[in-house]
């Protein structure tokens, strides 16, 4: 499968290069950095720091989709928004990693997807996908008298919050619940707040350092306390998840998937 990493010589841009690298029957077909980036021009195994893969980075998105089966996205929500219509013309793969989308931009990629074959995830790895499982069981098992707090932290250059892998466990309590996270949902608390309303799911979010991502659920009620939590140790999980959508997106009608649809769960 041909596949186009954009946002190249970003922290996963890199990442995803070298993911697309090692795996049996993948071959990156071009690199895409924005314009003026200091990347351009440079071969991208060299960028991602396993020698020359005869790839140089370029600005012109269109005819590497012209010529790829898949793109592989972890940018900002703007540029994933514009590769998605991109990709709904060539009608190709496009896997969306990128947080921090908003309402305006999820239904620009929901009308992309009448074209093209999305998988869109706040996280692509299997153990963040899991934990949303079991977090939906709790949730219903364990109903309304337990408090659902969500507390994730990130390096200190992340510039969403709260993260997505958090909002992706927020709703996954919700549904576990049968509510909608829009209604329940907390994310600041500040000065006098009053007394915690019944039936929120309240976010905190810590940044600092050089951590991957810390996300930890947890379910307090009368007496006791139940906390469900990830630990993402290194990036390269989230790229080798990206390539194995790509991979299971290959062959699907268009439309708009998850990662709970590629790892069957
Ligand atoms: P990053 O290091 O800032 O990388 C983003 C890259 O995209 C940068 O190189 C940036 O270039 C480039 N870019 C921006 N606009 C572009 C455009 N129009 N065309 C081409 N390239 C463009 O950030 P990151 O840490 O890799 O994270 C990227 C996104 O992935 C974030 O939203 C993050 O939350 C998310 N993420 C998701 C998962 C998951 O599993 N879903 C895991 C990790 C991270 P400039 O630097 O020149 O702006």
């Amino acid at each position: 499968m041909r596949l186009v990493v954009v946002g190249a010589d970003g922290r996963m841009g890199r990442m995803l290069i070298r993911a697309v690298a090692e795996a049996e029957g993948c071959t990156l077909s071009s690199a895409i950095e924005r314009e003026g980036s200091a990347a351009l021009g440079q071969d991208a195994g060299t960028l991602a720091g396993i020698g020359a893969l005869g790839v140089p980075v370029t600005d012109d998105p269109l005819p590497a989709f012209a010529a790829t089966d898949g793109v592989l996205d972890f940018t900002t929500p703007a540029a994933t928004t514009f590769f998605a219509e991109l990709a709904a013309q060539a009608r190709i793969v496009h896997v969306i990693g990128t947080t921090g989308l908003a309402e305006p931009d999820l239904a620009k990629l929901a009308a992309a997807a009448r074209h093209a074959r999305l998988v869109r995830s706040g996280n692509m790895s299997l153990g963040v996908n899991l934990l949303a499982g079991l977090v939906r069981k709790v949730a219903a098992a364990l109903g309304p008298d337990y408090d659902i707090e969500i507390v994730e932290m990130h390096h200190r250059m992340k510039v969403d919050a709260p993260s997505g892998t958090a909002l992706l466990l927020g709703e996954a309590a919700a549904e576990g619940r049968g509510v909608a996270l829009s209604e329940t949902r907390v994310s600041t608390r500040d000065g006098h707040t009053g007394a915690r309303r019944p039936g929120d799911i309240g976010f905190a979010t810590l940044r600092g350092g050089s951590v991957v991502g810390d996300h930890s659920v947890i379910l307090a009620g009368p007496g006791e306390r139940i906390t469900l939590s990830h630990h993402a140790e290194d990036r390269t999980i989230f790229a080798r998840g990206a390539v194995r959508a790509a991979r299971w997106a290959f062959d699907r009608p268009p439309g708009l998937y998850g990662m709970a649809d590629v790892l069957g769960l």
